[in-house]
């Protein structure tokens, strides 16, 4: 198989991480006879340092033109002055926007050997395996805003707006998912009070009971979703969400699996390339101390190959050599505070002896 990856490896830790994993790209190429054609390109930071703009006309070329895109992080201290022309941050929304991506995608899965770092007990969160699916593009943020003075106070607005097929687009990605995991699906809303939930709700359940009528359907709103989120997470398989909520849930699940070095995401869009990612950002208290955890990042490239390339055997061959490393006791600073025996050079090449021995 020939494949084009670009990557735009970013700021603070982003260029370390991103170098580990294109080093399993490599590892994958060799082990299964594949040809990746990879470049490099400029987001974030230090494009503002080289070119003014923090995603210059050349990267989005260049991702727009590849099979996927494989990102580190962007932003740190030397770009948050607030009256910046712009902002590193700019770049990551605009290459969303460029590509199309109108859905994220984030496992949240605890690794049986990092437990006991999750900060919830070991009976509530072993074993847990969920794809939250969160709408992109769409919803409050991307809604008619404005301030107003309205009875002589100072207003603020801020509008959530669903048309019928932008739900319909993320809830079929969400349930082909769900029919390639365990066939169980969530939806999220707040149909009690929300106007566009209710639209929402409408349009998942049609979508489901025609198109994918073996899947497990069931509803749960917003608010009960946070809470069983901490008391249940295992009930969960894949679950699909609105922007906002989206947003807030994601990010209290990623405090499940007890570190953010370990956890993945994707971006896609109905065609073109995807974009792949660690959830975490450029980390920049660590950067250029080999510290950071490449993991998250090399699984975020399992990510790609399994979604972009339709590459299964390739991406369980990676998270395979991350369970394996993680087995055999070697950790990172993140997720063994005070022992750790790897930094991010020797992890990265862990997970190579490892693949290299399947
Ligand atoms: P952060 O995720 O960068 O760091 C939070 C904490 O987690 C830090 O102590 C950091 O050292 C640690 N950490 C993060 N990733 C790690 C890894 N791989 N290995 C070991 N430890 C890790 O969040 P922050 O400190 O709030 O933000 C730093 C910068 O990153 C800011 O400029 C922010 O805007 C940016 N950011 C970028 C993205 C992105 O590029 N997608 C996402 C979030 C934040």
């Amino acid at each position: 198989m020939q494949c084009k990856f670009v990557l735009l490896p970013g700021d603070g830790i982003g260029p370390e991480i991103v170098a580990q994993a294109e080093r399993v790209l490599q590892a994958i190429a060799e082990k299964f006879g594949h040809s990746f054609e990879i470049s490099r390109h400029i987001i974030g930071g230090i494009a503002i340092d080289q070119t003014g703009d923090p995603l210059p006309r050349e990267t989005i070329d260049a991702c727009k033109a590849s099979d996927a895109v494989l990102l580190g992080a962007v932003g740190g201290p030397k770009w948050d002055d607030p009256n910046a022309k712009t902002r590193p941050e700019a770049g990551l929304l605009k290459i969303r926007k460029e590509l199309g991506l109108f859905a994220n995608l984030r496992p949240i899965q605890t690794f049986p050997e990092l437990v006991d770092a999750s900060p919830l007990r070991r009976e509530i969160v072993e074993g847990t395996d969920i794809l939250f699916v969160r709408e992109l593009t769409g919803g409050i943020y991307f809604g008619p805003s404005g301030t107003d003075v309205i009875d002589g106070h100072d207003t603020a607005y801020q509008t959530m707006v669903y048309s019928v097929p932008e739900v319909e687009r993320v809830v079929r990605l969400a349930a082909e998912a769900a029919r390639n995991r365990r066939g169980k699906l969530t939806s999220v809303d707040k149909a009690n009070v929300l106007e566009p939930s209710r639209l929402w709700r409408r349009v998942a359940e049609r979508v489901v009971k025609n198109e994918f009528p073996e899947i497990e359907y069931n509803v749960v709103l917003v608010d009960a979703m946070a809470m069983h989120l901490l008391s249940r997470p295992r009930d969960y398989d894949v679950v699909v969400t609105s922007n906002l909520f989206g947003d807030i849930l994601t990010d209290e699940a990623s405090m499940l699996p007890g570190s953010l070095g370990m956890l993945p995401s994707a971006s896609i869009g109905s065609s073109g390339p995807g974009l792949f990612e660690p959830i975490h950002g450029s980390a920049p208290d660590i950067a250029g101390k080999d510290l950071a955890n490449p993991l998250a990042t090399i699984l975020a490239t399992a990510m790609m190959l399994r979604h972009a390339m339709k590459r299964n055997e390739e991406a369980d061959a990676i998270e395979t050599a991350v369970r394996t490393v993680l087995a055999s006791g070697a950790r990172t600073a993140d997720i063994s505070p005070g022992t750790a025996s790897v930094g991010t050079k020797e992890m990265g090449s862990l997970i190579i002896k490892s693949l290299a021995s399947m």
